[in-house]
Order: structure tokens, then sequence, then C-alpha cells
């Protein structure tokens, strides 16, 4: 399956056998919520269940920054991976600004 409506992919543990399987995420608000799921094992789940699998509030939290540059945009992205981010999206803005989206586990506050 191509995750093409997915803006993160996480790999969970599938809920019918245990395997690892690709998860992907939209943003919904303050966090992410689960929108498509992909078991190596060929598994058939439906959204439903992946959303009771994978919560928003234990997947991630999102957060914004907007930086003034693509240097600082990197910064912003390498100290975040330090600090256990999940996911990191890059997005150029307006006259070199950028936006910088950090997808945290939830434990991390
Ligand atoms: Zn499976």
């Amino acid at each position: 399956m191509a995750m093409i409506d997915s803006q993160w992919i996480t790999w969970e543990l599938c809920p019918r056998c245990g395997d690892r399987a690709a998860v992907g995420w939209r943003e919904v608000g303050r966090f992410v919520g689960p929108v498509e799921f992909d078991c190596r094992n060929g598994c058939r789940v439906n959204i439903c269940e992946v959303v009771r699998t994978c919560p928003s509030e234990r997947a991630a939290r999102i957060e914004h920054r907007h930086v003034d540059d693509a240097r600082d945009a990197s910064e912003v992205a390498c100290d975040a991976v330090r600090r256990g981010a999940v996911a990191i999206t890059i997005a150029a803005g307006f006259g070199g600004a950028a936006r910088v989206t950090i997808v945290w586990r939830p434990e991390h506050s």
C-alpha cells in the first residue's frame, strides 16, 4: 500500500499478528490521527481498529515552529530528533522562512 494520505509513518504493533506494521498519520488539530495501516504480513485491519490500537493521544502531539531560514529549520529539526521527536517535516515558507512541524510522543512534555 502506498501511504499517500499520510504525513508521517511510524512502526506500531499489528493488532492481528503482533508483528510490526506501518501506520500512517495525518495532522488533526493538536494531535495526529492514524489514517492508514499496512502490516507486512498483509493483515487486513480497518481504520477503527487502528484508532483503537494507536489512539492519537498515545501516539503523538504536534508542535509547530516558525523559523527565519533553512539553517534555523535544520537546527530546530536536529534538536527535536535529539530530544526524541517521532517525526519532523519542514515546509518552505514565504521569503526564505520555514515552518517546522514536530511530532512528539505524548510522554514528552
Ligand atoms: Zn499483522
